[in-house]
């Protein structure tokens, strides 16, 4: 069987746990969370970075960041995991869902426009399979309209946005006022099953993140002898996580490189053998546009109907080849079909009937890359 995912050890990560053990200090914020935080930093030029439990806890914190009043709305796209959405609801926002894209699963940032009302505070792009959305427009619409923009980086590790007008490059996660990732098992690297990363690029949230995160004190300003004593100031959760995790982060974080190269290599393969059957109209394959770069984290297909998604899914499995679905619409989800305001989403849930993710992992060989592309060209055959 070929799996969809697996994870990948680098071969340190027990070593840097082992150390982080002998070291005494097990809590957060210990010496393998600072060396995390401060690689995303210097690498990637983001202002300051706060390690988390999870994506969904860096989304969470910055939802509270934003400091919303009940009522205020929150523009989402539907195509997306449920924690995007879940961060702003539990805020007591209101979460107005977008449409997709033809071309990719993104946020249409051309429907934006329409759905900004005098409420409205906040744009959550989601970079999905890590590729940017259109960042310029997002954050030219954010501007005029005086909104924050919350990046959903959570797949997008290592992926960058290059602006058409003035050419220049930036990691994604570093273009809002906010960003969040995550370092689940099934993202690029892991650290050790979940984990995820608060980006805070707008150094006006930069003191309340701290204190958020260390459970609503000003604990870390008292660590760098800023304040002779430490107590209960704001609003927080215990967000960060223990250096167990941090140990195992970092030693993937090491590898970066090589765990980007040889999933990329995987991609292209994907990419070249597949081509000529997106070309005969079979299926649309993932889509790159010019102000985005690719990090390999999801290759995708977009069948024509659900039918032949279910089918092709069916013929992959009977051949021991996992491929799996993505997102339901959250706009149709049971939890939210009542709060929605009933216009339609139709990309949204073309993506939801269509879109079908195939096996890539690192330790996932191109010999198999090959069986996968020539299963799924059989089963065209028979179309
Ligand atoms: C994985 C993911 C999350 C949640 O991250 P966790 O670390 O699993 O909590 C949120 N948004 C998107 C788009 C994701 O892919």
């Amino acid at each position: 069987m070929i799996d969809f995912n697996r994870p990948h050890l680098t071969g340190n990560e027990v070593l840097y746990m082992n150390q982080a053990v002998e070291n005494g200090h097990l809590s957060g914020n210990g010496e393998f969370s600072k060396k995390c935080q401060q690689f995303f930093q210097d690498r990637y030029g983001f202002k300051k970075c706060l390690l988390t439990t999870s994506g969904t806890d860096a989304l969470e914190m910055c939802a509270m960041l934003c400091d919303l009043k009940p009522g205020d709305e929150v523009i989402i796209p539907s195509y997306t995991f449920v924690s995007t959405a879940l961060a702003f609801l539990r805020e007591g926002a209101k979460v107005v869902f977008a449409d997709s894209m033809k071309r990719n699963p993104n946020l249409d940032a051309e429907a934006i426009e329409a759905l900004i009302t005098p409420r409205t505070k906040v744009i959550v792009p989601v970079h999905y399979a890590g590729v940017a959305c259109d960042m310029d427009k997002i954050m030219e619409i954010a501007n005029r309209h005086n909104l924050l923009v919350v990046e959903d980086a959570a797949q997008a590790l290592d992926s960058y946005h290059r602006s058409p007008s003035t050419g220049e490059k930036r990691p994604l996660g570093g273009l809002g006022h906010l960003g969040a990732m995550s370092f689940h098992e099934t993202k690029n690297i892991t650290a050790g099953g979940e984990g995820g990363l608060l980006v805070v690029n707008d150094e006006r949230f930069i003191r309340r993140a701290e204190i958020l995160w260390e459970k609503g004190t000003n604990r870390a300003e008292f660590f760098r002898g800023a304040v002779n004593k430490y107590g209960w100031v704001d609003m927080g959760s215990s967000f960060l996580p223990a250096e167990i995790n941090a140990a195992f982060l970092w030693a993937q974080l090491e590898n970066l490189d090589d765990i980007q190269e040889k999933r990329k290599a995987l991609w292209n393969k994907y990419y070249e053998l597949l081509k000529p059957l997106a070309d005969k109209g079979f299926f649309q394959l993932p889509d790159i546009p010019e102000y985005a770069t690719n990090n390999a984290h999801i290759f995708y297909l977009v069948c024509r109907n659900l039918e032949e998604r279910t089918n092709l899914i069916k013929y992959l499995k009977e051949h021991d080849i996992q491929a799996v679905f993505h997102y339901l619409s959250l706009h149709s989800s049971e939890f939210y079909r009542n709060k929605h305001d009933g216009r339609e989403l139709p990309e949204c849930d073309r993506y939801m009937d269509t879109l079908v993710r195939l096996p890539l992992f690192y330790d996932l060989e191109i010999e198999e890359v090959e069986r996968i592309c020539k299963t799924i060209c059989n089963f065209c055959n028979h179309l």
